[in-house]
């Protein structure tokens, strides 16, 4: 239960892979296949194209996988921020190859079905602006923030998003405090009068505690066992669908 004295909420700071999207499952390798094969011309279906081509575009889509794992790997680690232009360059992807943007956009449909907003944000995050608070983003990500913009965009949400931070953009990830600490600032509100919702223990519970936020934990994701950082954290609050957020947030304005 909260303090007494601690204050109350002023703006809510949302995750958004598994908590503003509802958790999917995603075959890692397989997005880079789709990538490599689209650079060398390969029909993700084709039968009769010559084996060596197949390999050699199989090869590039192990090359960057492994450097994607390394980079999340190193954001676990050290807190280091990457983006996908740097994990394609440490992968030896020429971005000025005739194919390149073939190859963005295929990865890009690949996703698609993975990026869609839960259906609750957009009365999640009306009700929130009814109660006067302010709504923030701050994902780890490799995705720019046009990206990001363009997916929420697309989704009729983006007009109630206040202020959103990407760590492609800064130099750290979440749980770095350095991130929850540039969420606030661009929400415009003190870290002890602000709420951090995420599905991960680590990142998401851990990691805004650390500067004084309240956290709530979304707890549905499957998180794969290699990205799961061990953590003794007790969330805030813990909402089992997004719009369990309003109760809480309420109780807390209440003093609760
Ligand atoms: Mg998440």
């Amino acid at each position: 239960m909260s303090a007494p004295s601690r204050r109350p909420p002023e703006a809510v700071i949302f995750d958004w892979g598994g908590t503003l999207t509802p958790w999917h499952t995603v075959d890692l390798p397989e997005q880079w296949r789709v990538f490599a094969r689209e650079v060398h011309g390969v029909p993700v279906d084709a039968r009769d194209m010559p084996v060596e081509d197949l390999a050699e575009a199989d090869s590039l889509a192990v090359r960057i996988h492994e450097a994607e794992e390394r980079a999340w790997s190193r954001g676990r680690q050290t807190h280091e921020s990457a983006s996908l232009g740097a994990i394609l360059e440490e992968a030896g992807v020429d971005p000025a190859h005739d194919r390149h943007h073939l190859a963005l956009a295929a990865y890009r449909r690949y996703w698609e079905p993975h990026t869609r907003t839960d259906a609750q944000v957009r009365p999640l995050w009306q009700g929130l602006h009814d109660r006067g608070l302010k709504v923030g983003l701050l994902s780890n990500t490799i995705w720019s923030r046009a990206y990001h913009r363009e997916l929420l965009q697309r989704d009729g949400v983006l007009d109630l998003l206040d202020a959103d931070v990407y760590s492609s953009e800064i130099h750290c990830v979440k749980p770095h405090p350095e991130a929850f600490l540039a969420a606030c600032a661009a929400v415009g509100v003190d870290p002890e009068a602000a709420v951090y919702v995420g599905d991960r223990p680590f990142e998401d519970v851990h990691g805004p505690q650390q500067v004084g936020m309240r956290a709530i934990w979304v707890p549905h994701s499957d998180i794969p066992t290699d990205q799961k950082v061990a953590v003794e954290v007790t969330p805030d609050g813990e909402a089992n669908e997004l719009l369990d957020i309003l109760a809480i947030v309420d109780g807390w304005l209440a003093g609760r």
